[in-house]
């Protein structure tokens, strides 16, 4: 293969499973990654969507199961599912996520809603985690990639669900990178700054070219705006050979919004 064609098949052979993939960052990273030879299972609660993504990427290089990251025998039924289709496991993407609305201050979340989201943004990459490493360990490789986000490096009030579940997020990619190390085993984080995806939708009011004007304005780089191909070609890095010695890493796409200064002052 020329250097050129290697370049732009840097996943070639390699199988993924990304959750949350039916929509926003894990749809791009799911497009992408079978532009660059890799087989990927997208498991998602959004089953119809999910299946087209699947079926517009490809009928045979993609496949869709349904999947709720808080439930163990749906996660562990993925990583099976996944090996049974495909011959492996590679690559999990831990990124399925929610948000809640904006909270004024922390007398207006309950205690079910704080638990709801670190339910699915924690808890959903801790069983990722775990059953992924079931298959690598056996494999002696592997690359785990978590979804954190910008917040886990600053702070966000109205948020404080979200914000405790994203720092939780890079704090047990350390330590799972930690421990497993020695099997061969990679496990690093990704934290994207704002995207206008589903999960932005109706934000503080803003529609998406609002949403994209007011994050671009907020961060160093001034006029860029962040769209979730950016965020799945960090994804793709650290899914990749050329991460190879790269682990425990938070990879901070947010344009500098979350350095030096607190988001929200
Ligand atoms: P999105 O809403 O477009 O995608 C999230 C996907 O996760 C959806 O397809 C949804 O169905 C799925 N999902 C939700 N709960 C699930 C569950 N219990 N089991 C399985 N799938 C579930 O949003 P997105 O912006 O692409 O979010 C992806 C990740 O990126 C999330 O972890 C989010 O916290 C993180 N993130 C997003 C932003 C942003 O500005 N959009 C910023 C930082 C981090």
């Amino acid at each position: 293969m020329s250097v050129l064609a290697s370049f732009q098949r840097r996943l070639e052979g390699k199988v993924a499973l990304i959750t949350g993939g039916a929509s926003g960052i894990g749809e791009s990273t799911a497009r992408l990654f079978c532009k660059h030879g890799a087989k990927v299972v997208v498991a998602d609660m959004q089953d119809e969507l999910g299946r087209s993504v699947c079926a517009d990427i490809s009928p045979t290089e993609a496949s869709f199961i349904h999947c709720d990251v808080t439930d163990e025998d749906n996660v562990s039924h993925a990583v099976d599912h996944t090996i049974t289709k495909y011959g492996k496991l590679d690559i999990m993407f831990n990124n399925a996520g929610i948000n809640h609305m904006l909270k004024p201050n922390i007398l207006n979340i309950s205690k079910e809603e704080f638990l709801q989201v670190l339910n699915v943004n924690l808890v959903g990459v801790f069983l990722g985690t775990k059953h992924a490493a079931r298959a690598m360990i056996a494999a002696r490789q592997g690359s785990i990639i978590n979804t954190a986000s910008g917040v886990s490096q600053c702070v966000l009030p109205e948020f404080h669900a979200y914000v405790s579940s994203k720092y939780a997020v890079v704090g047990l990619t350390r330590n799972t990178a930690a421990e497993l190390g020695r099997f061969g085993i990679r496990v690093n984080c990704v934290s994207p700054g704002g995207v206008a995806t589903r999960m932005t939708e109706g934000l503080g009011g803003l529609g998406k070219q609002e949403f994209e004007a007011m994050m671009s304005s907020l961060g160093y780089l001034k006029n860029v705006k962040l769209k979730a191909e950016d965020i799945a070609d960090a994804v793709l890095y650290l899914g990749s050979d050329e991460s190879k010695y790269v682990t425990g890493h938070n990879l901070v796409v947010d344009g500098g919004l979350s350095f030096g200064r607190a988001c929200v002052e």
